[in-house]
């Protein structure tokens, strides 16, 4: 949906143009309780077919909404939302994160062309650019995430576009968005960024330049474990070819998982406040930790990229990565099994906090860890940070003891 649409047009009319704080925005945003007698929320339309009052319309295609998948006054306010808070020209909607990052790179490559993806991208979109994309004629290479302006000397004649991720899965490095902007440029080339940790409160993708900017939904939008989205935004140059490809592959979300993240965008800065000062607390804490040798978190100096994050976003979410001292991965498994508060699974962003041993010796992690090092990545939820360090404080404990049976 176009931030000419309908709806736009009549939030627009509701005259509340410039300068809104985040909050009010974050409150306001998509909804307009005129159009459902009053109710505050959308209602969730679940449709496949639209009627039409008369042949004329129904041939003429006069009426706002012609059939499911092509939008409904449910998925128009999540993306009118989004447009809104983003600063885009457009947002689409997909079925899952995953989904949003591989349309997001199709819409602006051909067989042929060649692409530059940052090296620490989330491993689903890394298989799908081996893969799906080799498949389909796209070169592919991927750059240390901290290169700046020098990618410059990366571009070849059929670059297309830059794929960035900041921070990176895992390794938490934070890309210079700003000199990558200007380089892309300098080439004519598209820049597409996963946003998904920042969210659209802690970095304004499309006012650094960004023409596609990509949200897991699932992780903070939703922000309850319960249901899978995604979301891309485009800039005005990049939203036709988004547009036209969502429509031929017949994307669209549930409407339930819209509902969802209409209601989660209501609470979204309460959140996120809450998990950036639930993390910093937990990280600063394990930064202390003597079986601890360094956590991977922008908002912490010594993190890869920091100055970059101090320089260009405005806070820090709940996800970060912990590098242990060297013990054997038994220790690991006892420091983690026992845990109270962090489940042990996939994804984050939701309000309960979470964990996952993750292989230092592959991929980023390798240059950031010294050899036989362990990481952990957290997520840290809505619980009490005091809590939380017991808990961990407790797992350390049995951690060490672990360590200690196996040097015996
Ligand atoms: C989880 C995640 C995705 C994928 O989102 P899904 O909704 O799980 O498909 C994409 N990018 C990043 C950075 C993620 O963490």
């Amino acid at each position: 949906m176009s931030s000419d649409s309908l709806l736009a047009q009549a939030l627009q009319a509701g005259g509340d143009a410039p300068a809104l704080g985040t909050g009010t925005r974050l409150v306001h945003a998509g909804r307009d309780p005129k159009r459902y007698h009053g109710f505050v929320n959308t209602p969730v339309f679940r449709a496949s077919t639209v009627l039409s009052p008369t042949v004329r319309d129904l041939l003429g295609r006069t009426q706002p909404y012609i059939y499911g998948r092509r939008g409904t006054p449910t998925s128009e306010a999540l993306e009118c939302a989004l447009c809104e808070l983003e600063g885009g020209a457009g947002v689409v909607l997909c079925p899952s994160g995953l989904s949003a990052c591989t349309l997001a790179l199709m819409s602006c490559l051909e067989p042929g062309d060649h692409v530059l993806v940052t090296d620490a991208v989330y491993g689903p979109v890394r298989h799908a650019c081996d893969g799906l994309l080799r498949r389909l004629g796209v070169e592919v290479s991927y750059f240390p995430p901290g290169t700046g302006a020098e990618l410059g000397g990366w571009v070849k004649e059929n670059t297309r576009a830059v794929y960035l991720e900041s921070p990176g899965s895992h390794s938490m490095e934070v890309q210079d968005v700003p000199a990558l902007v200007a380089m892309a440029r300098q080439h004519g080339l598209r820049v597409i960024a996963d946003c998904s940790w920042a969210t659209p409160l802690f970095f304004k993708a499309h006012a650094a330049g960004v023409d596609l900017v990509i949200q897991a939904g699932t992780k903070y939008l939703l922000g309850h474990s319960d249901g899978m989205l995604g979301t891309v935004s485009a800039s005005p140059r990049a939203w036709p070819a988004l547009k036209a490809l969502h429509g031929d592959l017949g994307l669209c979300a549930g409407p339930d998982e819209i509902f969802l993240a209409l209601r989660g965008l209501r609470s979204l800065q309460v959140r996120l406040r809450q998990h950036e000062q639930g993390a910093l607390a937990v990280a600063r804490w394990l930064q202390q930790q003597e079986q601890v040798a360094r956590v991977l978190h922008p908002a912490l100096e010594g993190s890869p990229g920091h100055a970059v994050w101090k320089r260009d976003f405005t806070g820090s979410s709940g996800l970060f990565t912990v590098v242990l001292k060297p013990v054997p991965f038994a220790a690991v498994e006892a420091f983690l099994d026992g845990l109270k508060y962090f489940g042990l699974g996939y994804s984050w962003g939701g309000f309960e906090s979470l964990a996952l041993p993750l292989d230092a010796s592959e991929g980023r992690l390798r240059a950031l860890c010294e050899p036989g090092c362990q990481c952990v990545r957290l997520h840290v939820g809505l619980e009490d940070p005091q809590d939380l360090i017991a808990d961990l404080r407790a797992g350390l404990d049995r951690m060490q003891a672990v360590d200690m049976d196996s040097l015996l």
